[in-house]
């Protein structure tokens, strides 16, 4: 018989521990076997906490193939399918087959230096910003086409599933995520005689390639935020990013509704 592997990550709080625990007991009793060290056979990574606890694997583990499940307990939740309260509905579901996958796409952002090139990914987005609170001058290329020379505090490409996170929080546009595109928001533009920056966000098509050139100068004060991880690299000399050939894989009730979490969460 196939063994049927399921891991459980969790937050540290007392009711993500207890209801990991939970989880875990009725799994086993349906035969799963449940894996506490992260296992590469897994059929599912059920993450228990918030958005946060989902984005910590989805990075330590490096995006895996394996679909996530995502329980909210009493974060924002903004990946979450079920509350701790609906385990056992989710278990007789799960097992009769009753869901399906979502593919989201992250970006992809290779940052070179004067010496090499370093990939990073994210499945919010990549910022772009100065280091030392101090103005950054970037040029943006799109498919090798100039669009602007940019003034500011720096600027954040999100993916579609990204635009309900900090790009959200600094004006950017919220993005069915059955369009899969890249939004470039401005943190903080500068646009005046002496700068001229787009001050709203740009929305591209899912193939485009962005290229982000630092003026000299700020080479070395650049930092990468990727999912809210800082990457710090000497002499930056170019950031591209496009959306990933790889998906990260979301396990879906048959209800699942995009704009009704919109509206439970934000409004
Ligand atoms: P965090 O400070 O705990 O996260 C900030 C908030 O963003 C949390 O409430 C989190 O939900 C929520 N969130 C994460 N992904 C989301 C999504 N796709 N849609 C809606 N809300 C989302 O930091 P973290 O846990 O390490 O998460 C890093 C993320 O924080 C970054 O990817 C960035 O998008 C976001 N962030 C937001 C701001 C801002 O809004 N001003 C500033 C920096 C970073 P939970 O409460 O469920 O964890």
């Amino acid at each position: 018989m196939k063994r049927r592997i399921i891991n459980i990550v969790h937050s540290k709080s007392k009711f993500s521990i207890d209801t990991a625990a939970y989880f875990k007991k009725q799994l086993l009793a349906q035969g799963f076997e449940v894996s506490d060290a992260f296992n590469h056979e897994a059929e599912l990574i059920i993450s228990i906490g918030g958005d946060g606890s989902f984005l910590r694997a989805l990075h330590r583990y490096d995006f895996p193939d394996t679909p996530f499940l995502c329980i909210n307990t009493g974060h924002l939740g903004f990946f979450a399918e079920i509350d701790p309260d609906e385990i056992d509905t989710f278990l007789e579901k799960y097992v009769s087959g009753d869901f399906y996958i979502e593919e989201i796409s992250p970006i992809d952002a290779t940052v070179c230096t004067r010496d090499n090139c370093i990939d990073t990914r994210g499945i919010n987005e990549i910022v772009i910003k100065g280091d030392k609170s101090r103005t950054i001058h970037l040029s943006i290329c799109v498919n090798n086409h100039l669009i602007q020379r940019f003034s500011g505090d720096g600027i954040l490409v999100a993916t579609s599933t990204g635009s309900t996170a900090y790009n959200y929080s600094v004006g950017g546009s919220l993005v069915d995520p059955k369009l899969n595109i890249l939004q470039v928001t401005p943190l903080a533009p500068i646009n005046t005689n002496a700068y001229r920056s787009f001050t709203s966000s740009v929305i591209f098509p899912t193939e485009t390639v962005i290229k982000v050139n630092p003026e000299y100068r700020f080479e070395n004060s650049i930092v990468i935020v990727s999912d809210g991880r800082e990457y710090r690299f000497a002499g930056i000399t170019e950031v591209t990013l496009q959306l990933s050939q790889q998906t990260v894989k979301m396990l879906r009730l048959k209800d699942f509704d995009f704009w009704s979490k919109v509206i439970t969460k934000f409004l």
